[in-house]
């Protein structure tokens, strides 16, 4: 007995240990090989499927339950570490070009996404029962107006992602000032509830990577079904879409970062050579949070941004700056329109250009986020994932490959910060220009 419960500790003991990146990589190739051997034996598939689903779905919820909590704390505790002095002009201009670069960078993913069709073709469609329960999208006037909402708590315990970004930053906001407050007692509550609600948003960053310990497992399920009803087909639509994010990741990455530094008469190549660490780990570790301790270095060493930019501009961008993700929202939201045979048309599209660009700043910067956040983007344009639905498949197919995205969109994410502290920093006048000659 006692044998058994060692082996038990050392799988368990591998698989904790182990890196989980390989683990997810691990479960999506076992998962499409398990899926297309299943393929072969029709009646099998049936029984599979049906046994897979509870953790497939298992993947699912975790994934949902963590949304609103996971948005709450991460904004109120981002916004709430604004210094109100900060909200001046450097803050006035790295907002504006956060906003502007992510709102960009959900078009981009569109045009690209529109000119490549991923998906187009695959014809998922979800269990009879409940295939006919199409929800209704609101329109984008209507999407707009429900930003703001007429009482956070129902939008709270509704899930509604939009209002509660709205709110998160409005709360986030008041707290930083009100810890300046003149009346002692006050101050020191306000950061109190400061500390508490960072605290809050690390507890909520730790159940997501405890979420993301299941993924492997999550990941193998869903690509084993996936393939299993679909074939090696699945695998073509799934290399597409991650070109198309990639392609979108490397245009917005040359285009847009290396025109606006141009702009500011800031060499690209010079960018890239000071940023590239900070890049790479972004790309290894999924997540822009984990990374900003580089992020910060890199910037003062090699960039020649002071502390009083960066220590103020990098924080923010990590939690809110996410063009990455912004772009993977755009193109993935297509995907799955086109995998389900409902191509987004325009207004959908403007749809998801707001929703996305708000959901990307909710991102929290920690690794599958994005997918996360791809639930409510989804919502936001009458596509609903719930079990059964040829939606929640299509979004399946999405999961599955979800780390390879991951990667390249949260160095992007970390590339963009860096990029707009650079122009904030030139546009003050206090960026050490010996460095970039
Ligand atoms: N992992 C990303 C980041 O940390 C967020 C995401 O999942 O999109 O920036």
């Amino acid at each position: 007995m006692d044998g058994h419960a060692n082996k038990e500790k050392g799988f368990l003991g591998w698989y904790f240990n182990s890196n989980l990146l390989a683990r997810i990589l691990i479960g999506l190739i076992l998962g499409a090989t398990t899926g297309i051997v299943l393929g072969v034996f029709p009646q099998a598939i049936k029984p599979f499927v049906d046994n897979a689903k509870f953790f497939g779905d298992l993947f699912i919820r975790m994934l949902k339950m963590i949304v609103i909590p996971v948005i709450l704390f991460s904004l109120v505790a981002g916004a709430a570490s604004i210094a109100p002095s900060r909200l001046g002009r450097v803050g006035v201009k790295i907002m504006a070009y956060y906003l502007f670069t992510s709102a960009l960078a959900v078009t981009i993913g569109l045009v690209f996404a529109n000119i490549f069709r991923p998906g187009e073709g695959l014809g998922i469609i979800g269990d009879a029962a409940v295939k006919g329960k199409a929800a209704e999208a609101p329109t984008l006037v209507q999407t707009l107006l429900n930003i703001v909402p007429t009482n956070p708590i129902e939008s709270l315990a509704k899930g509604d992602v939009l209002p509660v970004i709205f709110f998160a930053v409005c709360f986030g906001i008041a707290i930083s000032y009100v810890k300046d407050s003149k009346i002692k007692s006050i101050a020191k509550g306000a950061e109190a509830l400061y500390d508490v609600c960072n605290a809050a948003a690390e507890s909520m960053y730790k159940v997501v990577s405890g979420i993301m310990q299941y993924a492997p497992i999550g990941v193998f399920v869903l690509i084993a079904t996936v393939f299993a009803q679909q074939g090696p087909k699945a695998i073509g639509p799934l290399l597409l879409v991650t070109i198309v994010v990639y392609l979108g990741l490397l245009v917005h990455l040359i285009a847009i970062y290396g025109g606006l530094l141009s702009v500011y008469r800031l060499g690209f190549i010079k960018f890239l050579k000071g940023a590239n660490e900070a890049m790479v780990t972004a790309f290894v570790t999924r997540s822009s949070n984990g990374t900003l301790p580089i992020t910060m270095r890199v910037s003062e060493e090699k960039l020649g941004i002071p502390r009083g930019i960066s220590s103020f501009t990098l924080p923010l961008g990590a939690t809110i700056n996410m063009d990455g993700t912004a772009i993977y929202l755009g193109v993935c939201a297509m995907f799955i329109g086109f995998a389900i045979g409902q191509p987004l048309t325009i207004n959908q599209q403007f749809t998801v250009v707001v929703t996305a660009t708000l959901a990307s700043i909710g991102t929290a910067g920690v690794p599958g986020a994005g997918a996360i956040m791809l639930l409510m983007v989804l919502e936001s344009i009458g596509l609903k994932v719930e079990a059964g639905t040829a939606v929640a498949s299509a979004y399946a197919m999405i999961l599955g490959i979800d780390a390879l995205l991951d990667m390249g969109r949260t160095c992007l994410n970390v590339s963009g910060d860096i990029a707009g502290t650079a122009i904030v920093a030139k546009t003050e006048k206090e960026l050490n220009l010996a460095l970039w000659n």
